[in-house]
């Protein structure tokens, strides 16, 4: 018998700032209400809501920078995004595409929209995450999951309401593509207008839905496009009303119970460790990536 998972609060978008000049995003944790822990093992969530970009040669985006202790995951809804990293790999995702970046012991990367689509322009739309690592993971080797639309697992609502897009985890019988370190749900949910759905997470697991496009009823509230629905530890089970064609990002996580000092790019457990990481990006030991 589960009950009904409790809302916390569904905070609107706090206001769009940039990064580099290519992501122009709402940071909605760490921040605000949502502390550092708050949302553990997703410990930064920014949303780069709908918006146009003109034509240009230059693509736009985020240049040569480190990360240590923990994991950049980067979710497509329009635009194209290519990605270079100094352990030598690199891959473009389109709409629906995930990419799910372990830096862990450390790599320089770079983030840019797609030659064609700076080129041509048009809609872009989209989430990164960071995901914490625990201290046991923090130093392993870097590694890089392209997660296509087409490699998720998919479970079809009845009637042709919709579709939900396991990243990682599980739903029903249909399994997430990403390997995670701790246990992770993540889903795109794909709901057509009336469409119904339930979640059940554990009241321990940190939760959040991310209304991407539409506008739901989830446990009897209502909530917007680019609004965040945190829920609080009570309670298992979440219905969802899709009140018009709507995409919702579904996180949960079993929380990291770990101390967490970050700076900038890195994430760790101590200062010192965020002190070793800048000594080893200033000794070239985060490896050579060309800007
Ligand atoms: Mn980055």
């Amino acid at each position: 018998m589960s009950t009904i998972k409790k809302i916390e609060a569904i905070i609107p978008p706090p206001a769009a700032h940039m990064v580099g000049d290519g992501f122009r995003v709402h940071g909605f944790f760490p921040g605000g209400r949502i502390s550092k822990q708050r949302m553990s093992p997703f410990f930064l969530m920014d949303y780069n809501s709908k918006v146009e970009f003109p034509p240009t040669d230059k693509p736009r985006g985020v240049g040569v920078h480190p990360h240590r202790g923990f994991e950049t995951v980067t979710i497509a809804y329009h635009g194209r995004i290519a990605h270079h990293d100094s352990s030598g790999n690199s891959g473009i995702i389109g709409q629906g595409d995930v990419q799910w970046m372990t830096a862990a012991s450390g790599l320089l990367h770079k983030e840019y929209h797609e030659e064609t689509f700076a080129k041509e322009g048009g809609m872009f739309q989209m989430v990164q995450l960071w995901v914490n690592l625990p201290a046991k993971y923090k130093m392993t080797a870097p590694k890089y999951q392209e997660i296509t639309n087409k490699m998720m697992g998919k479970y079809q609502l009845s009637d042709n309401k919709g579709v939900i897009e396991i990243i990682a985890g599980e739903y029903d019988n249909a399994k997430g593509a990403a390997s995670t370190f701790t246990p992770i749900q993540m889903y795109n949910a794909r709901l057509k207008m009336d469409a119904e759905i339930d979640f059940k997470f554990p009241a321990t697991y940190n939760t959040g839905i991310l209304v991407v496009e539409g506008s739901v009823t989830i446990n009897n509230e209502t909530a917007q496009a680019d609004h965040f629905v945190l829920f609080g530890n009570e309670g298992e089970l979440i219905s969802i009303k899709a009140s018009e064609d709507t995409i919702l990002l579904v996180l949960s996580g079993e929380p990291i119970d770990e101390p967490i000092a970050q700076y900038g790019p890195f994430l760790m457990n101590t200062m010192k460790e965020v002190q070793e990481a800048i000594a080893d990006v200033n000794a070239g030991k985060f490896g050579v990536l060309e800007d």
